[in-house]
């Protein structure tokens, strides 16, 4: 910067200064919230905001605040952080919220209340006064609770495997399907998983024996996935120790049969014995799962006719031994079901060894790829021969 122009800047600053206290107003503009204005000399402001007076007109605007409990509070804006911080908002949103009743109303709550409405039957979430339900050609709907029943009388379910058919493809996929496109599919390679069973075509029951223990989870995790049932043949001794994968079995509707308390041979031991081995695994079970076991599979398959006489139950041997416990090796456990299985069959596998879950998914597509209808037991022998008969041996159920 030159010197000349240095001289010009100052001379600039020193007018500007000097003009000041004539440039500024003396009198100012004042607001009141009923929407008067007067004029006021600048030097009283704080006197005429201290008897109500606003120095713009927003400050004045009256606002409506909200407080939790269901209030409202009417306020010139300029006092508005003052009340934001005990408590009132500025928005009635921020103080409500949308509650759910069962029977599809619902009703803006203010958030004091809810936990009041909350105990006399609305709801903080849409979902949980709702399901969801499905019909026969795939479609899904969301249905509030207090009509599901009157939704099922219309046709639609809550279970998608009772509309649809689940179904599953060799490189692994799942779908559900209508029911009336499971043959379309077949056609392109399709295969049905699980769901209603037809007497009328071949039907095998995989059992496993000696659990539950650690594998049972991933066994339970191949069933669900392909939606088909097994029979466990428990130990009483380990029922307590797995008391979720036995819960969730029954719910997948498994069966839970009876192995003896603590894997005992049965041909060798007394009646008393007998007695109590079967007794001890049937309440044990009972009082985990609420269901008691109406089968039993005698360790090593050992009974003879005091056995058979003393347990009130039917005997279920097996036709497919694979031999799981003894090759620990699921190609081998595959290859032996692929051999032997035949319509009717009774599988013997072991979940308490993890080789042999690392089986259950290749048996479990092996056989519903043939054709094969998963089934419980008592299923089985429902299915084949009707009542199952106490003291009675069954070894397989071919078709009469
Ligand atoms: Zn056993």
């Amino acid at each position: 910067m030159n010197k000349k122009s240095l001289c010009l800047l100052l001379t600039c600053v020193i007018m500007f200064t000097a003009f000041i206290p004539f440039s500024e107003a003396e009198n100012v503009t004042m607001y009141a919230s009923d929407g008067r204005t007067r004029i006021v000399e600048a030097k009283d402001i704080s006197a005429w905001k201290a008897v109500g007076w606003f120095e713009s007109a927003e400050d004045a605007k009256i606002v409506t605040l909200y407080s939790m409990d269901g209030r409202t509070l009417d306020i010139p804006q300029y006092y508005r952080a003052d009340y934001n911080a005990v408590g009132w908002y500025n928005t009635r949103e921020e103080v409500t919220l949308t509650m759910y009743s069962m029977d599809g109303r619902s009703l803006e709550v203010f958030k004091d209340a809810a936990e009041a409405h909350n105990k006399v039957g609305w709801y903080y979430n849409i979902s949980d006064v709702t399901i969801k339900m499905y019909d026969k050609d795939g479609n899904e709907y969301t249905i509030y609770r207090d009509f599901i029943e009157s939704e099922k009388a219309k046709g639609l379910s809550d279970n998608k495997n009772d509309v649809m058919q689940l179904m599953f493809s060799a490189d692994g996929r799942f779908m559900h399907v209508p029911f009336d496109k499971v043959e379309a599919h077949n056609e392109v390679g399709w295969f049905t998983s699980g769901g209603k069973v037809d007497t009328s075509k071949p039907m095998v029951a995989i059992t496993f024996d000696d659990g539950p223990g650690a594998p049972t989870a991933r066994v339970l995790d191949i069933l669900e996935k392909y939606n088909v049932p097994a029979t466990f043949f428990v130990q009483g001794k380990n029922v307590a120790r797995y008391p979720n994968e036995m819960v969730r079995a029954v719910k997948m509707g498994c069966e839970i049969g009876n192995h003896t308390y603590s894997h005992v041979n049965l041909s060798a031991s007394s009646t008393s014995t007998i007695a109590q081995q079967i007794n001890a695994t049937n309440t044990a079970v009972y009082n985990v799962t609420g269901v008691y076991p109406k089968v039993y599979r005698p360790p090593y398959g050992a009974y003879n006719k005091a056995v058979l006489n003393t347990i009130a139950m039917p005997a279920i041997m097996w036709s497919v031994d694979t031999l799981d416990w003894k090759t620990r090796n699921p190609s081998k456990t595959l290859a032996s079901v692929k051999r032997d299985t035949k319509d009717g069959a009774i599988i013997l596998m072991h979940d308490i060894h993890s080789p042999t879950a690392d089986a259950v998914e290749p048996v479990v597509k092996h056989l519903l790829m043939q054709g094969f209808q998963l089934v419980t037991v008592s299923d089985l022998i429902k299915y084949r021969q009707g009542h199952a008969v106490s003291g009675k041996v069954y070894n397989s159920l071919a078709p009469r």
